[in-house]
């Protein structure tokens, strides 16, 4: 990639909520070797992408978080971002360049679209689903309602409309025949809505002002123009916000499905690894939660592949291989790959995998599995594979750690099995400060446990910070509730000192996000998803978490 020139997208994140990121939005960050993003831009989305991520910010600004686990990346300034992009791209990286809503709607995309042409960079702009139409839709509210709205405007409310020299002209506002969106201007609503009344608009029409549209905490203030100032006040309404005025109000339909979601407003720490973790996080905000990623295991490569490589060689003895991870899987290929191998070096042996997801991750290299045993565990591999296969020998490619049953079924049925390690798992063995700040904020309303060793290792990341910092455990330990997944993970975690408010019934993610709702007094509702969740009892040793 040296000589190559790169490539900037200027992308639209959307408004928030993360499922609103275009397809296209989303092929760019598979593409990125760095993404720069800004304050608006819902964090979760970095996960997406295996570049650098970079926050740029304002000053005055205040911190977010950052992918998973804040990492507190350098944050750059907004005038260090055309140059930054220009400079990446001209060392042969491909950069996203991700900004809230669409790119283009009230967003330095034009300019900074501008100094890339200046520069000669190539560069694309994907549009986003931008504030305005989102919490809009989000809030039950056709802009252009066919009854009393022809037209829709998208104001900037940063003009202060008491300076001498406007651009904006109230007196064809308050004329307009459609809605009035005010983006970036709830600190001066009341002097809006006083400018609109001067000029003639009537001043009991109908106002709204949504903040932090089509996110877990999405409010709404309805009152007429002369009274949304302050109202929006009382109701402590948080940014971002904007405010729209207009008959179109008037016809609002519910927006249940949205407001009405089991999880509204609820912030929920998931323990997962990252890798299935976000599934997860997705069927949260489906529900209407936020979901914070924190993952207290750590899945990374081996560093030395000479084993491994030996196996390589004369892998034709071999006629079995056998994955139990999707980790296992990725890691083995990408090594293979990586020495100028494919597939065909494992066309003498056969494929044995643990379930649906590692098997699915073999079709990803064009490989299909041979055998998957009806359940998702190690004893059944074991048994069904040497019950289908009296003799054989097998090549199984694993974690660092999990259980050893795969090994000693086959060996007792008589196989001959070798192990190789291509990747490890690892108990995370510390959390940010950031992280433990947030929840003695008060800043989570959830702590999910998803399996007794997670429990204790939740125990031992508090203990390993309470020890660092001198705090003490009574500002943490009831800071946030805990969830538990089911009466053995309950078990582990009362034994590590945690006290547990709800727990899952059935023993799945979809049973703790139930049990939150129960615990809450919220009806539920199940979400509609055809995201797959993968049930506690079906994970084998390498694909549970
Ligand atoms: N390019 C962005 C707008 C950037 S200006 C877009 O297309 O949406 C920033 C302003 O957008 C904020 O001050 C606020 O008025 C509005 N905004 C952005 N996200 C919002 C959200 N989730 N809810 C309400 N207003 C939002």
């Amino acid at each position: 990639m040296t000589n190559r020139i790169g490539k900037v997208y200027l992308v639209g994140a959307g408004p928030g909520d993360a499922g609103l990121l275009t397809i296209r939005g989303w092929q760019c960050l598979q593409e990125a070797h760095l993404v720069l993003y800004d304050g608006l831009v819902n964090p979760r989305i970095l996960n997406w992408s295996r570049g650098e991520a970079v926050r740029s910010c304002r000053a005055g600004r205040s911190a977010g978080g950052d992918r998973a686990i804040s990492t507190h990346p350098g944050w750059i300034s907004q005038s260090e971002i055309n140059s930054r992009m220009i400079e990446a791209a001209r060392n042969g990286q491909i950069v996203v360049r991700l900004k809230g809503g669409d790119p283009f709607i009230f967003g330095r995309g034009g300019e900074e679209a501008a100094a890339l042409a200046e520069a000669g960079i190539p560069f694309e702009v994907v549009p986003g689903i931008t504030a305005a139409t989102a919490a809009a839709v989000y809030s039950g509210l056709s802009l252009t309602h066919r009854e009393c709205a022809s037209a829709v405007a998208f104001i900037t409310g940063h003009e202060d409309p008491d300076k001498t020299e406007q651009t904006l002209n109230y007196q064809s506002l308050a004329n307009f025949p459609g809605t009035l969106v005010f983006y970036m201007g709830l600190h001066r609503l009341e002097t809006i809505a006083r400018a609109l009344i001067d000029a003639g608009k009537p001043a009991e029409t109908p106002a709204m002002v949504v903040s932090q549209a089509t996110t877990s905490r999405q409010q709404s203030v309805e009152a007429t123009l002369a009274d949304i100032a302050a109202r929006a006040k009382q109701a402590n309404l948080l940014a971002p916000s904007l405010a729209m005025i207009g008959n179109a109000i008037e016809w609002r339909t519910p927006a249940a499905w949205f407001e009405e979601r089991p999880l509204r407003n609820l912030r929920i720490a998931i323990p997962r690894p990252l890798e299935q973790g976000e599934i997860t996080a997705l069927e949260c905000e489906q529900l209407g939660g936020s979901p914070l990623l924190m993952p207290t295991i750590s899945i990374s490569s081996i560093d030395d592949w000479t084993l491994v490589d030996g196996i390589i060689d004369r892998i034709a003895e071999f006629d079995w291989i056998i994955f139990t991870s999707v980790n296992g899987v990725r890691c083995f290929m990408q090594h293979l790959w990586k020495r100028g191998l494919d597939g065909r070096k494992l066309a003498s042996c056969r494929l044995a995998v643990i379930g649906a997801s590692t098997a699915a991750e073999l079709e990803k290299w064009h490989l299909r599995a041979d055998f998957v045993p009806s359940q998702f565990r190690g004893e059944v591999l074991g048994e069904e594979l040497t019950q289908q296969f009296p003799s054989g020998k097998a090549i199984w490619f694993r974690a660092n750690r999990g259980r050893e049953v795969i090994p000693e079924r086959l060996q007792k049925a008589g196989w001959s099995i070798e192990t190789a390690v291509v990747y490890r798992n690892e108990d995370v063995t510390s959390w940010p400060t950031d992280f433990w700040e947030k929840l003695s904020r008060k800043e989570l309303d959830w702590i999910a446990l998803s399996s007794p060793s997670i429990s204790r290792n939740w125990k031992k990341l508090l203990d390993a910070y309470l020890r660092e910092s001198g705090r003490n455990a009574s500002e943490f330990i009831n800071a946030a509730r805990f969830v538990s997944i089911s009466p053995v993970t309950t078990q582990a975690a009362i034994e590590a000192g945690l006290s547990i408010s709800a727990e899952a019934s059935p023993f799945t993610w979809e049973g703790i996000f139930r049990a939150i709702a129960h615990a809450e007094g919220r009806p539920w509702i199940n979400a509609s998803t055809s995201l797959a969740m993968p049930t506690i009892g079906s994970f084998s040793p390498g694909e549970e978490s």
